[in-house]
């Protein structure tokens, strides 16, 4: 709940108005797993909640902790027996959350692990805070960023995403600043624009992975909803309405998109936007027979480089746990 629907289940219990911020601060500062724990508050009131609402939990049915780096790959079952993942990623700067956002995913994308089970249904935005909770308990960490880039796309789960944002930023409650926040989408193209407009000032970052559409229809089925000529213009929307870069992500797979002339047509594409590129050597997933390397990505970076493109290449994390999008819930639900 937000604070005003709080407010009003308050209201409804015939309780002060401001016995809804404490509950609330409780619940998001706090975090407490109990209403028991709620210790300024009545005891009957207490009693109370416990009958009329929930304070829900997710389980972990698998953690994965990298052996080379301080990655943990968690599968957390939901109330529903569901499995999503989530990742907690250490950086530089401080440590990293990678959330999903549905159980499956529509998209169809050909390198993911995600879509290959198909599409269950959409998180909640408590299902959503929750792995940030879950994640924090159990690691003993205080997560400073989060990633919308595991299962699911979130931009087909946007009025969850939002309220999750909503939540997650609000002043009465987490105060995480949405300035730490990345949402990752294929391009589907009216949210981005919806986005735009809203103004949240997190980052965005496109999955690109081929610059031409015959190419990309290929192995991202939205693109023939949506082609590049689209999705640019959404890009370049996003980026005048908000003032922020958008970020292409472009998973180099060997002999599929890592030629110079797939960088050239890369750097056409990209040549009138504030555009900054980040390749990631795509995950090999067993159902498909994708694979590159380093060496390829850092060859393919040059390319860019040299066509005055703006490319970075992202750390590999966890390779050792299976950290791709998708693949352990895959392994999961094949065995149950
Ligand atoms: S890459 Fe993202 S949008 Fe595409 S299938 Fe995987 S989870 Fe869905």
């Amino acid at each position: 709940m937000t604070l005003p629907e709080l407010q009003e289940a308050v209201r409804q219990m015939q309780e002060p108005g401001y016995r809804a911020k404490q509950i609330y601060q409780w619940l998001h500062i706090r975090k407490v797993q109990e209403f028991s724990e709620m210790t300024d508050l009545p005891a009957v009131l207490r009693t109370k909640l416990e009958s009329d609402f929930k304070i829900p939990r997710l389980k972990i049915a698998r953690k994965l902790s990298s052996q080379i780096d301080n990655t943990i790959k968690y599968l957390y079952q939901l109330p529903d027996g569901q499995h999503i993942e989530t990742v907690l990623m250490h950086y530089q700067h401080g440590w990293r959350l990678c959330i999903s956002t549905q159980v499956g995913c529509k998209m169809g994308c050909q390198f993911c692990a995600s879509t290959i089970a198909g599409y269950v249904r959409n998180l909640t935005a408590s299902e959503m805070l929750l792995q940030i909770d879950e994640t924090e308990r159990d690691a003993g960490v205080s997560v400073s960023g989060i990633v919308l880039m595991g299962i699911g796309e979130p931009l087909d789960n946007f009025d969850h995403v939002m309220r999750f944002l909503e939540l997650l930023s609000d002043p009465a409650g987490r105060q995480m600043s949405l300035r730490h926040v990345t949402i990752s989408t294929c391009g589907i193209v009216p949210r981005i624009r919806e986005l735009a407009d809203r103004k949240t000032g997190l980052t965005l970052a496109v999955s690109l992975h081929q610059a031409t559409n015959t190419q990309r229809n290929k192995i991202m089925p939205v693109n023939k909803r949506y082609p590049l000529e689209e999705l640019m213009c959404a890009c370049q929307y996003y980026f005048e309405k908000t003032g922020r870069r958008v970020t292409y992500e472009y998973a180099v797979i060997e002999h599929e998109n890592n030629n110079l002339a797939d960088a050239k047509a890369l750097a056409e594409l990209l040549k009138h936007q504030q555009a900054h590129v980040n390749l990631i050597p795509v995950n090999s997933v067993r159902e498909r027979n994708y694979h590159a390397t380093r060496q390829s990505a850092q060859k393919f970076m040059k390319y860019l480089e040299d066509l005055g493109i703006h490319a970075t290449i992202r750390r590999t994390l966890g390779s050792d746990i299976q950290a791709a999008c998708g693949q352990l819930r895959h392994e999961t639900e094949e065995h149950f």
